[in-house]
Order: structure tokens, then C-alpha cells, then sequence
């Protein structure tokens, strides 16, 4: 590793050059350069996290120019350090009149917290142009040794936690009355904030930037993982990807949460996902591109590093095979086979789910690749019947796939062996693909599949007062999808309509006219679901009468906040409204603070709370002393709802 110091400017130099700069553009308004550096107006970093800063200048006068940058801190002029390279291009942009040129220095890193205000000073023959932006450093000091799970529901709103509680909370008429007699594990979490989910340039972002998010703390575009948008991204064309995706893989990229602290902590690191594993939620941990899209490349990212080198996680389990073992010159620019090389590294390589839970010793590096593309929905692995408006199982031949608490389970075996501290992601990936062509099925018992997950990591975290207090366990969701629960139906009324699609003909006509929605809602029902569970997998069979009864409003992502809760030490942090970069802060800042204060408030906060309310047993039946006790007959008798209510409901509501 190479230390460089550029541009030893003094202040004073430096306020006379910017006193040129003013000049130099009043002068010459018209005709000024673009100068830009690459970095969104709110970055942050953490003290000593790498990232590529990039100075671009379009529309100079002369090739040969030249930059200067100026560093100061709280504490004055600082020097720049960078540990890579300093690659300098030109004929970047998309405009060939006049010269342009970009300077980019990789791995950059603040050793001192504080505001660093950046300057670019552009020196174009006789002419200077400047720039400048400011960097917010905040200080990370790693204190103890302690480890983070981190859960992902792709897609998992407010509606997905809600239809997943009410499918697997209701079985055995354990919801009643409006009160469930379990909750989920996911609920069970002390802690609950709101994240806010908008990307650098959308409303509605997708899994790539959203992961960038809690694993850099910084916003990017969509598709992006870990990476600023620069200007030759228009270089990469996808129907010439070979050729062209030095262009979507040279932006400026800043270091994951994962990949600093294996690099300055030793921190062990893992992705288990139940879908290719080279998809954009494990991605974003540990790979960048400008485009989630290229596969192969991230896949050799995981093996080779990109900001840093060499192999990048510990644990990788999911789908995607084909990425490791099926490459060529024309898919990937290489024919190596990632999963020989992986092994030859030190990985055990498992292959179906026979072979993962057949291990006991757990190795030193898992590499579990059980499908090529994204694994089977838990609906599917549980072999139930899907229904009709959903497609049949598609196993491509893999039809020993393990579900994802069992991947999870020997993750965190294999990650937390010798006491070493570790961080994992974990992901119910198909909430969201399921969502997107509104299979409710396969979305919901995917989403129970993530809560018996959470429940490994939970069991996990409570084995013990030292786990306990070195141990943050956090489940949220990348994006919320259009999910809403409708009600109930009751599936033995002909036609009646469990899962309401969207159609594209939105927004309905009829609103307002006592036809609201998109159908008429057949069989829809007061009352609670009755799912059964005969088999006691805790994966209701969905043969039941009365079922839950969803719609969707489009196939696609939403701009909603989605959930996030924590259980474990720091977990406090995550009470709140905030951004979703927040989530890398507060992770780093559990890492580098004495947790202990905030973990006994939330203690105290736990113990004069307000807990959901759980009976005991209410119904023991017994006559040894001649009296007959009978079950307490319920408040009300459901009842199927009519065309009377709707029109009553609509009335009701009706606008002026
Ligand atoms: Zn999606």
C-alpha cells in the first residue's frame, strides 16, 4: 500500500488562486468549464473508510490542464491521502467539442473526523476554475468485539409484515378477537424506526442503491451499487457488455461496512440470500458497478475484491451458479471456474441442502451455491399447491434446496467460530420477486420463510449474557411494494376473490361510485383467517376455508418508508424516523461507542412498557365441582359481507 500526498498548498496560496477563480470566471462567463467532483452534496464517510474521489472538467481549453486539491479540515489544511491509483483520462464525456479530462484517486480515507471541505482547483493554460464540496467525517474507533446481523425483506413493507403475521399467527384459531396469541419474531424485536427509502435521484429507488445505502451510507442512482454516477457511464451498452464494461465498472466507489471491517478489523463476513447471490441485496454488500446487471462481474468481485483485494465475504449461500462455474469469453470476459477457485481458497462448497445440514464441525468459509438463477419460494420447497393465478414450480432440476433459517443457521456457526466478531446479511429475497407479478403465495410464505430466519438469529443473539451484549440483531426492508391487506374471504363462496391483482387500467373509473377497487370483491368476509398447520412446520397448508384476502396496485416498488427493528446491543439507535443511510451510521456507531448506557434504558423502557397483551390459558374445562364450564361464546358471529355494506361503507365516505 502506497501513501501519497498531493497539493501541499498553503492557505495563502490557496485564497489567491481562489481569488483567480472568481476573476477568471466573471471573465469569461460565458464559455466557463463544467467542473465537478464526483461525490453526492451530502457524503459521509466514516474515519479511515475508502472512497475514489473523482474531479471531472468538461469543455476546457486544453488537454494538458491540470488539478490541485486542497483539503481542509476543522483543524486547517490537510494533506490528501489516497492508497491506490491516480488515473488520469480524457475524452470522458459525451461531447466532442472542446477537451475534457477527469482525475480519479482511489481509496481515499480520512484518518480525522470532522466537515473536510474538498477544492478542486482546474489550472486550463492561463486560466484556473475551481470547485469545491464538503465532506462530513464522522469518527469510528472499533470498542469490544461485537457482531451484527442484519435481515432483509426485499420489498418488506408494513402490508408484508401484516400478511405474514396474520397467515402464520392465525393457524390452531390463535387469531381472535383482533389479537394474535404469538407474534412474529420479527415483531418480537424491542425496537422499531422508519426508514426512508428515496434514492439520489428517485421516489422510488430498487434493491442496488437501497443496499448502497446501509452498506457505504451514502445515496446513489438506481441500478448502482456502491458507486457515483460519472460521466462515461454512457460509454457501457449493454448489447456490447464485454467491450464496454470497463465503463460501468471504473466510477468512483466507496468501501462497504463489510469490506472495512474485514480489512481494518479482521471482522469475519457473510451474504445468505434465497436468490442469486450475485442479485443487487448481496451485491451491495460487497461489489461495484454503475449496473446491478453485471453478474459474472460481481461475482468475480467476490473472489477478487474491487476496492479492495482479495476474496470478500466468509459465508456466500444463495442461487446463482452459473456465475461461478458456467463462465466464458463472451458471458464474462473469462473462463475461470470461481467455485474451483474458491474451494482451492479454503471454502467448503455445499451444493443442495442434503449436504449443508450434514454438516456438524462448521469449516472455516462456507461457498453454498444450491440453484443456478434465484432459488425456489418456500411455497414451492414445501411442495404446496399454488393457486390458480399462480404458475407451477419451476425447479430446473434443483430440487434439494435448503430453506433460508437453515442457511442462516450454519452462517452464523461457521461466522462465529474462535469468538471472532462478524457481520452478515441476510435476505427473503423473493417478497419482492413474488410481488412483482402479484403471486401472493409465494410472496407471503417467503416472508414467513425471513421470520424463521430472524428467529436463528434471535436464538442467536439470546444464547447467552455475552452474546446478548455484544450481539445486534436488525430486520428492515430495502423498498415497500403495493401490497394491502383487503380482509378475509371465504374461498367456498364460488368465484371468490383471494388475491386482487393490479390491472393497468388504474386509476379506476368507478371510484366513487359503490364500486371501489378493482373487483367486487366476492366472498369477502368478517372475521379471521383459519389457516392449519397439520403438519406443524409452522408453514400454514392454505387449504383452509377462510383465508387472508390482499390486493396489489401495480407490479412494481413504492416510495413508502418501510420498518426496521432491533433486538440486542445498540439496538436503541434505532428508534426513530430517519434515512436509510442513517442504518450505516448507527451500525458503525454501535460498533465504536459503550453500548451499555443505551442497552439499560432500553431494559428499563422494556420493563415498565406495555406489552401486548397475552392471556393465559382461558379455557380449561373442568366440572370436578359439579359445575359446567363452557368455552365463552364469541361477541360476534362473522358474517359474509354484502353488497349493502360496501354501498353503506361508500355512502359513508362519500366526497362533497
Ligand atoms: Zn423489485
Amino acid at each position: 500500500m502506497k501513501n501519497q500526498t498531493i497539493t501541499k498548498l498553503t492557505t495563502t496560496v490557496f485564497l489567491i488562486l481562489t481569488a483567480i477563480v472568481g476573476a477568471a470566471q466573471t471573465a469569461r462567463a460565458q464559455s466557463a468549464p463544467t467542473l465537478r467532483i464526483v461525490l453526492p452534496e451530502r457524503f459521509r464517510v466514516i474515519t479511515n473508510q475508502y472512497f475514489d474521489l473523482r474531479v471531472e472538467a468538461e469543455g476546457i481549453s486544453h488537454s494538458t490542464a491540470r488539478v490541485l486539491i486542497n483539503v481542509e479540515g476543522e483543524g486547517g489544511i490537510e494533506s490528501l491521502n489516497f492508497a491506490g491509483a491516480n488515473e488520469i483520462t480524457t475524452d470522458n464525456d459525451n461531447n466532442p467539442l472542446g477537451a475534457d479530462k477527469a482525475w480519479t484517486y482511489r481509496r481515499v480515507s480520512f484518518s480525522t473526523p470532522g466537515i473536510k471541505t474538498v477544492s478542486a482547483l482546474v489550472i486550463d493554460g492561463r486560466r484556473v476554475y475551481g470547485v469545491a464540496t464538503q465532506i462530513s467525517v464522522q469518527n469510528f474507533n472499533l470498542v469490544g468485539q461485537k457482531s451484527i446481523v442484519l435481515f432483509i425483506g426485499d420489498a418488506m413493507g408494513t402490508a408484508y409484515r401484516d400478511a405474514s403475521r396474520i397467515v402464520s399467527q392465525s393457524t390452531a384459531n390463535r387469531f381472535r378477537e383482533g389479537w394474535f396469541d404469538e407474534l412474529q419474531q420479527m415483531d418480537k424485536m424491542p425496537v422499531t424506526g422508519m426508514s426512508m427509502t428515496y434514492s439520489l435521484e428517485n421516489i422510488v429507488p430498487d434493491s442496488a442503491n437501497t443496499g448502497s445505502a446501509w452498506t457505504t451510507g451514502n445515496k446513489t442512482i438506481n441500478g448502482a451499487l456502491n458507486v457515483f454516477p460519472d460521466n462515461n457511464d454512457f460509454k457501457y451498452n449493454s448489447a456490447n457488455q464485454q467491450a464496454t464494461k470497463q465503463f460501468a465498472l471504473d466510477n468512483p466507489r466507496v468501501e462497504t461496512l463489510w469490506q472495512f471491517l474485514k480489512r481494518r478489523h479482521g471482522y469475519k463476513t457473510g451474504i445468505v440470500t434465497t436468490s442469486d447471490v450475485a442479485d443487487a441485496t448481496p451485491a451491495a454488500e460487497g461489489a461495484h458497478t454503475i449496473t446491478r446487471s453485471l453478474l459474472k462481474d460481481i461475482a468475480r468481485q467476490y473472489v477478487d475484491g474491487s476496492i479492495n483485494s482479495g476474496n470478500q465475504f466468509d459465508v456466500i449461500m444463495g442461487g446463482g451458479l452459473e456465475h461461478f462455474n458456467a463462465r466464458t469469453v463472451a458471458n464474462s470476459g473469462d473462463t475461470r471456474n470461481l467455485v474451483t477457485e474458491l474451494q482451492a481458497a479454503g471454502y467448503t462448497y455445499v451444493q443442495n441442502r442434503n449436504e449443508l445440514n450434514a454438516i456438524t464441525t462448521p469449516p472455516a468459509k462456507i461457498l453454498g451455491l444450491f440453484r443456478t438463477g434465484n432459488m425456489n419460494v418456500a411455497y414451492d420447497k414445501l411442495l404446496l399447491n399454488r393457486p390458480p393465478d399462480e404458475p407451477m414450480p419451476n425447479f430446473g432440476g434443483f430440487t434439494n434446496q435448503p430453506y433460508l433459517d437453515e442457511m442462516t443457521a450454519k452462517a452464523i456457526d461457521t461466522l462465529k467460530q474462535g469468538n471472532a466478531p462478524f457481520i452478515l446479511m441476510v435476505e427473503g429475497a423473493s417478497i419482492d420477486k413474488q410481488s412483482h407479478p402479484n403471486y401472493a403465495a409465494g410472496q407471503i410464505w417467503d416472508n414467513i420463510e425471513l421470520d424463521k430466519s430472524v428467529a436463528v438469529g434471535r436464538a442467536f443473539l439470546n444464547t447467552n449474557a455475552q452474546t446478548l451484549a455484544n450481539t445486534l440483531v436488525l430486520c428492515t426492508a430495502d423498498h415497500d411494494q403495493s401490497l394491502s391487506i383487503i380482509g378475509a374471504v371465504d374461498t367456498q363462496v364460488p368465484n371468490a376473490i383471494q388475491n386482487v391483482i393490479s390491472t393497468l387500467l388504474y386509476p379506476n373509473a368507478n371510484r366513487g361510485q359503490g364500486n371501489v377497487g378493482i373487483e367486487n370483491r366476492v366472498g369477502e368476509t368478517q372475521g379471521f383467517p383459519d389457516y392449519q398447520d397439520a403438519n406443524g412446520d409452522r408453514y400454514p397448508e392454505n387449504t383452509n376455508r377462510i383465508r387472508i384476502k390482499v390486493g396489489y396496485r401495480t407490479g412494481d416498488h413504492t416510495g413508502s418508508s418501510v420498518p426496521v427493528t432491533a433486538e440486542g446491543t445498540g439496538a436503541l439507535l434505532f428508534y426513530g424516523y430517519f434515512d436509510q443511510t442513517d442504518i450505516f451510521f448507527k451500525m458503525a456507531k454501535t460498533l465504536s461507542m459503550n453500548t451499555q448506557p443505551l442497552d439499560e434504558a432500553l431494559n428499563y423502557k422494556r420493563s415498565v412498557d406495555v406489552p401486548y397483551f397475552t392471556p393465559a390459558e382461558q379455557f380449561r374445562l373442568k366440572n370436578s365441582d359439579g359445575t359446567i364450564w363452557m368455552k365463552n361464546a364469541p361477541l360476534h358471529t362473522p358474517r359474509l359481507i354484502t353488497e349493502q355494506d360496501h354501498a353503506d361503507h361508500d355512502d359513508e365516505h362519500k366526497a362533497n
